[in-house]
């Protein structure tokens, strides 16, 4: 009997983050001041950052150590499962086989806490008492919510309206670990002030929410700033799922030809991939790295490379990115973890060279998967996630056309139990695909002032 589940064991936790950029060709071009258009020196980020992570954001090691009492935390849920999809390849009738790495057991429910625990303790170490940060449906505020009470840092959320109204469960998470959310934009911060003088009614946007919980961090002393996608600690922090899944394809006796991962701004993505891909540069076994975006928000897929902003209001450093400009409001689909209008500067480089791929899918093509999956696999997955397994079943039909067979990883990045407000409305035949136009993308882009690279 082929085995579904392959486990390891809590002392075969990681001991360090990979760095990627030890390894690039090209190193990321460096982020820029937003008033002066110099790049930024760790003292224009001391406001928002602790030091340590500041230096990791910057760091060229190739492995960073990872404290002990953040191992001691990650063993609350980790190492996370890794399963082999019989279910899913049986309904595909395919000889390709599939892999996932589940990243759903975490307290929170998806990967997020693999950065906001070691984020969390960073703060904790250097005196923080408080801590400001945006969410959109809640993911990443609800994993900051669950790592800041362990180490008693007050966390204030600031939660894109929409889905602070239309999605009260992942809040209530928050209120339950402690932290106090605000429906964004609010009147307590310039940014949303100025938002909300152009449109009283406005339904908010992750943009706007990231210029709000800067704002807060950068005038008070007490306070920092967390984020839980885009910047480079973040990526190197989510390597540990690929570590683990190193691991665990070796002990499968495999190794995979393809991974696949949703995109949203990066990085869970970077943390399944990353680890393969030092394999990539240097030599060793190769593997596809296909990153996946809705085609609401298509900033890989169909977006420029240059210098901008990563909120709204034009608070955070420049940053080297693929981009559908920060004055780009995506449709409201469910998978609002994707709904991001930038990328990452490590996966920006990376993709300008090469050595990564994109696709952009459609939520009903994603839905349809995610269903199939739930039904196959057992685990109904988080609308995000549901991007890579249409992905995976789009690489299992190419593969047939060739009549090759192929070993497919990929990011089972969350469960969506408390997302089931979408698939009620799949099931109701009521979800619309949202492809954005050309003319809306270069509208979008004409506004952009900020440096070309
Ligand atoms: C936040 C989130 C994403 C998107 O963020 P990345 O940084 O691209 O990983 C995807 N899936 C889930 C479940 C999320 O919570």
């Amino acid at each position: 009997m082929a085995s579904r589940k392959i486990l390891l064991d809590e002392s075969e936790i990681p001991t360090h983050w990979y760095n990627i950029v030890a390894d690039m060709p090209n190193k990321p071009l460096p982020p820029l001041h937003p008033g002066t258009q110099q790049p930024v020196g760790p003292e224009d980020l001391a406001p928002l950052f602790p030091m340590e992570l500041i230096k990791q954001e910057v760091t060229q090691e190739r492995w960073v150590e990872i404290p002990d009492e953040v191992r001691n935390l990650y063993s609350i849920w980790r190492p996370t499962p890794m399963y082999r999809a019989l279910g899913l390849e049986k309904a595909l009738n395919t000889k390709c086989k599939i892999y996932y790495k589940y990243e759903g057991t975490s307290p929170a429910g998806s990967h997020k806490p693999n950065t906001a625990i070691p984020q969390a303790y960073y703060n904790a170490k250097e005196g923080v008492k408080k801590i400001s940060t945006e969410t959109g449906a809640g993911q990443w505020g609800s994993a900051l919510s669950f790592a800041c009470s362990l180490f008693n840092i007050d966390c204030e959320v600031y939660m894109v309206k929409v889905s602070y109204d239309g999605k009260p469960y992942r809040k209530i998470m928050m209120n339950t670990w402690g932290s106090k959310v605000h429906p964004s934009p609010t009147n307590l911060t310039n940014a949303g002030r100025q938002i909300l003088a152009q449109d009283p009614n406005s339904p908010g946007s992750l943009g706007i929410a990231i210029s709000e919980a800067v704002e807060v961090a950068a005038m008070n002393e007490d306070t920092k700033y967390a984020l839980g996608s885009v910047l480079n600690h973040v990526l190197m922090h989510q390597t540990i799922i690929g570590l683990e899944a190193m691991k665990q394809m070796e002990k499968a006796g495999d190794y995979p030809d393809i991974i696949v991962a949703p995109f949203g701004g990066g990085s869970n993505f970077a943390g399944i991939t990353f680890p393969f891909l030092q394999n990539n540069l240097t030599g060793g076994p190769q593997t596809r790295a296909v990153a996946v975006e809705p085609t609401s928000c298509p900033k890989l897929t169909r977006g420029v490379f240059r210098y901008d902003f990563g909120d709204t209001v034009g608070m955070t450093p420049l940053i080297p990115m693929y981009t559908l400009g920060h004055n780009f409001i995506p449709s409201p689909i469910h998978a609002g973890g994707l709904r991001y209008h930038g990328a990452g500067a490590i996966i920006s480089q990376l993709l300008k060279d090469g050595l990564i791929e994109a696709d952009a899918i459609n939520q009903n093509e994603c839905f349809e998967a995610g269903i199939l999956f739930s039904k196959t696999e057992g685990i109904i997955p988080a609308p995000e996630a549901t991007h890579a397994i249409a992905e995976v079943i789009r690489q299992v039909k190419q593969a047939e056309k060739e009549g090759v067979s192929k070993t497919i990883l990929f990011n089972l990045c969350g469960h969506g139990n408390f997302d089931l407000g979408s698939y009620e409305q799949y099931l109701a035949g009521k979800l619309v695909d949202f492809e954005v136009t050309q003319e809306q993308i270069d509208a979008s882009l004409a506004e952009l002032n900020t440096p070309t690279i």
